[in-house]
């Protein structure tokens, strides 16, 4: 289980018809803050629907498993003591524990907060589980990505840090690297905190520069602890930037430092708020953007680390518009069968939508951008482009540290 060659003897072999585990149930849904909170699980349900539709989850390829909430040990691999206390304290009494971000306006209380919270956890570490076993080549937790959770406290809507906790049991179960790319327009801050000074995790994030967003770390110069030199990569980008050149910093950062790091596991967070419809922050992706990156990442993982990939969800506060298309998109190129982008949404589903959030659903599965020409880090670079200057400040901080020149490596 812990051989340092991906491809070697020890490790699952890679079975190349791209095997999906979605850990979904309805109970997944009951992480809700409530009336008016900007992240509604009426997302998940409307995403799961969607890839229902489309006939998904009923793949011969894709199972649709049942997991267990992560116990107090589980969690305490990223959690302290007291704040699991707390979490389990306020979730059955409603009261809030300000100190430790219960309560707050971005965190508020709710009634079976601890159980909805490690309920999400335990999916995503059934999913790694699933990679790492190889019972699944890949497996997907779209409730999942709750990427802000700290050691100690509640922080941005999260409780559990899913993703964190699902890397630690990688490693507790015999890992050696792992590596955490993380799409979501915000800093992936909890994850990169936890793996910070542990060479054995190589975090990578993309977001809006935190000069102008949440949560106001995630500039390029963290770039991990003394024992991990060059293990937290940061590419902070400015606000307005879509989807050419969202793909383009891509590029010019993650398959080559993925490449040098060889993990054996790729767990990725899918946070779909740098959609430009979002409505907490301000950069300008399409779907199509989205679903590009997503194929990337899929690609990349087969490239890399013998296909053990864990996708999770993350942020994305347009419930309707977005999320539920990301998503699916997501879910499909995870099980190998892609969705053309000029697909109509299926009539049920634009029913459901109705029913369910008064909206009216998107007629496709496109934003109408079916191609995104990137231009490559290869053709040069501009020193007055701000993304570039964005992605040279992240090479610069980090290449070196894994041999790899700033200005010329791909
Ligand atoms: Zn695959
Ligand atoms: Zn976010």
């Amino acid at each position: 289980m812990s051989s340092r060659d991906s491809g070697g003897a020890a490790s699952p072999p890679s079975r190349g018809h791209c095997g999906l585990r979605v850990l979904w149930d309805e109970r997944l849904a009951g992480y809700d803050f409530g009336p008016g909170h900007p992240m509604n699980p009426v997302r998940v349900e409307l995403t799961i629907a969607l890839a229902r539709e489309f006939g998904l989850l009923d793949r011969a390829n894709v199972t649709v498993a049942g997991f267990d909430a992560a116990d107090d040990a589980l969690l305490g691999l990223v959690h302290e003591e007291p704040y699991i206390a707390a979490v389990k304290h306020a979730g059955a009494t409603g009261l809030p524990e300000l100190r430790l971000g219960l309560g707050s306006a971005d965190n508020p209380v709710f009634l079976g907060m601890h159980d909805a919270s490690a309920l999400i956890a335990g999916a995503s570490v059934a999913g790694a589980r699933a990679v790492w076993t190889g019972e699944a080549e890949h497996a997907a937790n779209v409730s999942g990505g709750l990427h802000h959770a700290l050691a100690g406290a509640a922080s941005g809507f999260c409780i559990y840090n899913d993703p964190a906790i699902a890397i630690a049991w990688l490693l507790e179960n015999g890992a050696e690297r792992v590596a955490y790319v993380d799409i979501d327009v915000h800093h992936g801050d909890g994850v990169q905190a936890a793996f910070y000074d542990d060479p054995r995790v190589m975090t990578i994030s993309l977001h809006e520069t935190p000069r102008t967003l949440f949560p106001g770390t995630g500039f390029p110069n963290e770039t991990g602890g003394p024992n991990a030199p060059g293990s937290a990569v940061n590419v902070a980008l400015p606000p307005g930037t879509g989807d050419a050149a969202w793909l383009r910093a891509f590029e010019a950062v993650v398959p080559p430092l993925l490449r040098a790091f060889a993990p054996q596991v790729l767990v990725t967070q899918h946070g779909a708020d740098a959609h430009a419809l979002d409505p907490l922050a301000h950069l300008i992706l399409s779907v199509d953007g989205q679903r590009t990156a997503y194929a990337r990442l899929h690609e990349l993982a087969h490239e890399v680390s013998g296909g053990r990939w864990l996708a999770t969800g993350g942020g994305g506060y347009e419930l309707v518009q977005v999320v539920p298309r990301a998503w699916t998109h997501l879910l499909a190129e995870a099980a190998g069968r892609p969705i053309d982008p000029l697909a109509a949404t299926p009539d049920g589903w634009r029913g459901l939508v109705r029913l369910r959030t008064e909206e009216i659903a998107p007629r496709r599965m496109t934003d109408g951008t079916s191609e995104v020409h990137v231009q490559t880090w290869e053709s040069g670079y501009d020193p007055a482009n701000p993304v570039d200057q964005a992605v040279l400040a992240t090479r610069r901080a980090v290449f070196p540290e894994h041999g790899l020149d700033p200005m010329t490596d791909i």
